[in-house]
């Protein structure tokens, strides 16, 4: 609010917009503060405004017009949006619009008199509206003290020219320029945010938990699936015999006796050199121990294709 000049007076226990009236004391209009007379100035330089008669302007009219237009306002629309609500950095609540009945202005509460307060269901909430004079730590702490919530809305910064859209726009659907000053419901949401995190962090150990057993286990079955593949190869290993050759490249070649599939045969007894045969036959599994066995599973596999 630019200025504070008077935008809304009392007449005929209503309020009007000096828009709305004839100029000077004709408009027969008075402080909705201090019950004077006031005089309607709508000059053609000016912002139309309402002044004191022959009198100081009083020092709450302004603040005064504003709680009642704000009053008006809420009795007809019966709705107010209320700001979202943190606490401790967390987001409690989304901002909500709130239907209510009644709307009751500067009534003494304990020792506090707040500017509005609303009804929702059995709930009181105040509603503090400040162009100059903010709600101070004193009626904060008083406030907290009788429990009830309070939110406050800054009307600083609203135009002169249009107060009443800006003031019905800022009440009923913005959330601009609105502080909660207390609010009851903060443990309660509070603990129920605490609940839903712990929740939250239970699920997701649990699920760790499972997974690890998982992995435990799937560990667990690859070993047992190894043992019982070692277990099974021990009854194939065949043992190599390093023999001297003149044909080989380091005078050496490494064998094994008895071949199934009767690779080579010295002097009647089959046998099988490892890396030209074993090493591309279908039955090679490897080496065992520091490469004295071959793995070879021909006896199973033959044995095995002679019954199906
Ligand atoms: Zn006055």
């Amino acid at each position: 609010m630019g200025s504070l000049k008077i935008p809304y007076a009392q007449k005929d226990e209503k309020l009007v917009s000096v828009n709305e009236v004839e100029s000077g004391l004709s408009c027969g209009c008075t402080c909705p503060a201090c019950a004077a007379p006031l005089v309607a100035r709508k000059g053609k330089q000016k912002v139309h405004h309402f002044a004191h008669h022959n009198a100081p302007e009083c020092k709450y009219a302004l603040e005064t017009t504003l709680h009642l237009l704000a009053k008006e306002i809420l009795a007809t629309e019966k709705q107010i949006k209320l700001p979202a609500i943190r606490y401790k950095g967390v987001y409690l609540r989304p901002p909500q619009v709130i239907r209510f009945q009644d709307v009751y202005v500067e009534r003494k509460l304990h020792d506090i008199i707040p500017d509005l307060y609303i009804m929702i269901k059995d709930k009181m909430l105040l509603i503090e509206i400040a162009v100059t004079h903010f709600v101070d730590d004193l009626k904060k702490l008083k406030i907290e003290e009788i429990g009830v919530s309070a939110v406050e809305i800054d009307l600083s910064e609203v135009s002169r020219d249009s107060v009443f859209e800006e003031l019905k726009t800022t009440l009923t659907s913005s959330t601009l320029y609105k502080y909660w000053i207390h609010n009851t419901r903060i443990p309660e949401l509070y603990e129920k945010h605490l609940k839903k995190e712990e929740a939250k962090q239970k699920a997701y150990d649990e699920e760790i938990n499972r997974l690890n057993k998982v992995a435990v286990a799937e560990r667990r079955k690859e070993r047992e699936q190894k043992r019982q593949r070692e277990k099974f190869y021990k009854d194939y290993y065949k043992k190599i015999t390093v023999r001297k050759s003149e044909r080989a490249f380091y005078g050496k070649v490494s064998t094994v006796d008895n071949c199934l599939l009767d690779k080579r045969d010295f002097h009647g007894v089959s046998y099988a050199n490892v890396h030209a045969d074993c090493f591309h036959c279908e039955h090679f599994r490897g080496f065992k121990k520091e490469k004295e066995f071959i793995v070879c599973l021909a006896p199973y596999n033959l044995e095995k294709t002679r019954h199906s």
